[in-house]
């Protein structure tokens, strides 16, 4: 990969993570659209009719090129069908400073903190445990 290639993924991704912060801070995210449009018109497709395991037929998007425009022009795309398709209140920020990975909260009451419990989750818990033990000291 190019510097030029690794840039614009970077770019692609801070503009997704700032959109998602400005969601989980209850606000609206600015420029969406546009913001996203021009990543997807990078990345033409072509429509197909397919069937699916079930013998039905379904019309599929294929990707005209393989290379990182069109994986950036994917990315934006399933960005965009989320915020179409979901519930941003359940869009989300891992509460691990260093972590920061952005989720889909789907538990039934809404309280998922961590991307992974068993990964962040455990690691915060050990935090927070050593930190009582220190300041008990
Ligand atoms: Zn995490």
């Amino acid at each position: 990969m190019q510097s030029a290639q690794l840039h614009e993924l970077k770019k692609l991704r801070s503009c997704l993570f700032d959109a998602v912060r400005e969601i989980v801070d209850g606000k609206e995210p600015a420029l969406l659209p546009e913001r996203l449009n021009p990543y997807m018109a990078a990345g033409p497709v072509v429509r197909q009719a397919a069937k699916d395991e079930d013998g039905r037929i379904k019309v599929v998007l294929l990707p005209l090129r393989a290379d990182w425009e069109q994986v950036m022009a994917e990315i934006a795309a399933s960005f965009a069908s989320a915020l179409a398709e979901k519930e941003e209140s359940r869009f989300r920020i891992c509460d691990n400073p260093d972590c920061l990975w952005v989720y889909y909260d789907d538990t039934r009451n809404r309280s998922k903190r961590y991307c992974d419990d068993k990964a962040c989750g455990n690691l915060m818990k050990v935090r927070r445990f050593r930190a009582r033990k220190k300041a008990e000291q």
